[in-house]
């Protein structure tokens, strides 16, 4: 970027549930952290914090209201309820004005600083920005152990996703308008923004501990989106059960060879045991067989309904990107 230029306009979102034991520090940190941006040139004076209160119970939205009161710095929105992290975090992405949005949980695990990093990784042209976790030595075995293992199974499973990213990322204006267009309502962000394209990179931190208080993630919510990243994005354990139907409706053929062989060419086939246990395997097979198939259907239409875009286009040349694409260019992109 040249200094004749205007910076761009920061969002930082963050989503808050029951937070009050945080905030305070976090807003005082990323505040700072966005004064001495500005004061390099690096963002505009108008940049803010997006707190994103998650239907807490305890004295967070308060406190949201007294910082902005405060400080121009400091912007908040209220969910009507608890609606978990994801749609917190996609409310902020949807609803904050900056020119560039950063998201990052108010807890102060992740390194504020690499902000910056993903800063100037948005001017060398990137539209996404992952911030990936280096090493998991600040969780318990368990959560890295389960974690890392999740992550493997996704990607065998065909969902594209950022080993060890979770939802600390820069993302443009014109990745969040791609955002924007996937309408479903079983949201797991971290499938979905792979999935839009334009330019990337990768900037890596440590994670920290929680700064105070306790996980707002337990086990049961951890499950729910776990299961969420993997249905809303596969058909594989659709496709499961139609190879398991498969092999063994192919067992069942083989022993039924084998009942044959044994009752034409031997004396000791046991009365009644082929008609009565055959049938049994065959049908069974057959049934978990079209189960799969029937899934088959079901995925189609699932993935139908999602009505996610199929495209998004990044650049044009030529006579095509002096019209229509023009309105799509905004001021971000010659700073790049
Ligand atoms: N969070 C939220 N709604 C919820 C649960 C969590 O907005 O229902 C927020 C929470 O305030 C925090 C972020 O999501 O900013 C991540 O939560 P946490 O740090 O507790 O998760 P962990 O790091 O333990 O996985
Ligand atoms: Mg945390």
């Amino acid at each position: 970027m040249s200094e004749t230029e205007t910076p761009i306009v920061l969002s930082v979102v963050i989503p808050c549930y029951n937070e009050e034991e945080v905030l305070p520090e976090t807003v005082k940190q990323l505040g700072g952290l966005l004064e001495s941006m500005v004061s390099e040139n690096l963002i505009h004076p108008d940049s803010h914090l997006c707190l994103v209160d998650d239907g807490s119970k305890d004295n967070t939205w308060p406190i949201i209201k007294e910082l902005s009161a405060k400080s121009n710095q400091v912007r908040g929105l209220k969910l009507a309820r608890n609606r978990g992290h994801q749609n917190a975090l996609l409310a902020g992405l949807e609803n904050a004005e900056g020119d560039v949005l950063v998201s990052i949980d108010a807890d102060l695990q992740d390194d504020i600083t690499v902000i910056r990093t993903m800063v100037k990784e948005y001017y060398s042209g990137n539209e996404i920005v992952y911030g990936v976790r280096k090493k998991r030595t600040t969780d318990s075995f368990f959560k890295r152990v389960t974690a890392e293992g999740y992550y493997y199974l996704l990607s065998k499973m065909g969902v594209n996703i950022v080993f060890n990213h979770a939802d600390y990322r820069l993302m443009s204006r014109r990745a969040i308008e791609a955002l924007r267009r996937y309408e479903e309502v079983n949201l797991f962000l971290r499938g979905i923004i792979p999935t839009i394209g334009f330019s990337t990179a990768e900037v890596y931190y440590d994670r920290a501990e929680r700064f105070a208080g306790e996980s707002k993630y337990p086990l049961k919510k951890m499950l729910a989106l776990a299961l969420d990243g993997v249905t809303s994005f596969s058909a594989v354990p659709l496709r499961f059960i139609a190879g398991l139907g498969l092999i063994i409706f192919i067992f069942s053929m083989l022993i039924s060879i084998w009942a044959l062989g044994i009752r034409l060419f031997t004396d000791e086939a046991i009365p009644g045991w082929a008609s009565s246990v055959l049938p049994m395997y065959l049908l069974g097979g057959i049934q978990i067989l079209s189960l799969g198939v029937i899934g088959e259907y079901v995925s189609k239409v699932y993935m139908e309904t999602k009505r996610r875009p199929r495209y998004f286009i990044e650049r044009a040349a030529g006579n095509a990107a002096g019209t229509k694409l023009q309105s799509q260019k905004t001021k971000y992109r010659t700073l790049a």
